[in-house]
């Protein structure tokens, strides 16, 4: 009797407490708090497009387990020291404040993002080197593809060519480095797949140098120049503004239609007696 009663209480709680493990994993913060919001009480979708939610739910968690479980087989405090020849390290422990609290938070929130990168970079036979001044790693690609650029995915870089000379690989390791707590805090807020969208968003409107995230990670020490800090408005910047103020605008309008046709017709579906 207790357990029939304990399955029935216990069953709804568990799958509530999967969802919001799912959202918190895929989503974020945010996603957690929007399924608690809305996502629980949104009507049952077809059965379609129920298997299509299915679907990019497992490649989603799929990918955030393959990546969790390889940076944690990975063991990367045994890749060597980065330096631009033998005897020449541009990644010494100089500076280097230890492991930090702030630094594990970093690393852990960036762990499946970083295992998926370091994957690509052992799959493409890509050497891995520690910048330990901010225990960050630098995978750079022995032959550079024409218009390939850096690419940062957490704790790693994954980089087509990096300065010979010592103190300018060192300073632009700091500077790629800089971007793990962006990823970090994006992670935690909104899932892994935050600062990507959140950054490419951002150089939309704001690219190159007047990229927020770049600025704040040291524009010279990441090979940019100071071209000043407003939006480009070009064409599809105007565009994109148009479309979204429109969305937004028909957005509301359908909330209102909704609104005040509510009561009405639920008056009309129950009259009074
Ligand atoms: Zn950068």
């Amino acid at each position: 009797m207790v357990a029939v009663r304990l399955a029935g209480f216990s069953h709804p709680l568990s799958r509530a407490t999967a969802h919001v493990l799912f959202w918190l994993l895929v989503g974020g913060l945010l996603g957690a708090l929007w399924w608690l919001w809305r996502g629980r009480k949104a009507p049952l979708r077809s059965a379609p497009v129920r298997v299509l939610q299915g679907v990019a739910a497992g490649l989603a968690l799929a990918l955030i387990l393959v990546g969790t479980a390889w940076r944690a087989v990975t063991d990367l405090d045994d890749s060597p020291v980065c330096s631009s020849v033998p005897g020449e390290e541009w990644g010494s422990t100089e500076g280097d404040d230890g492991f930090t609290p702030t630094l594990y938070a970093q690393k852990l929130a960036t762990w499946p993002e970083t295992g998926l990168a370091m994957l690509y970079a052992d799959a493409t036979g890509t050497t891995v080197c520690r910048y330990a001044a901010a225990h960050y790693y630098v995978a750079v690609r022995t032959v550079a593809r024409a218009g390939e650029r850096s690419v940062n995915f957490g704790d790693v870089v994954l980089s087509p060519r990096f300065p010979t000379v010592p103190t300018e690989a060192g300073a632009l390791a700091e500077h790629e480095s800089r971007h793990r707590p962006q990823w970090a805090v994006a992670t935690v807020l909104a899932g892994p797949a935050a600062f990507p969208i959140a950054y490419g968003v951002d150089d939309f409107f704001f690219p190159g140098a007047r990229n927020h995230f770049e600025r704040q990670a040291g524009l010279a020490s990441g090979g940019y120049a100071w071209e000043g800090a407003g939006p480009v408005l070009g064409a599809p910047q105007v565009v994109v503004l148009v479309l979204m103020a429109l969305a937004l605008a028909a957005g509301a309008l359908r909330l209102r239609r909704r609104r005040d046709r509510g009561p009405g017709r639920r008056h009309r579906r129950h009259p009074a007696p």
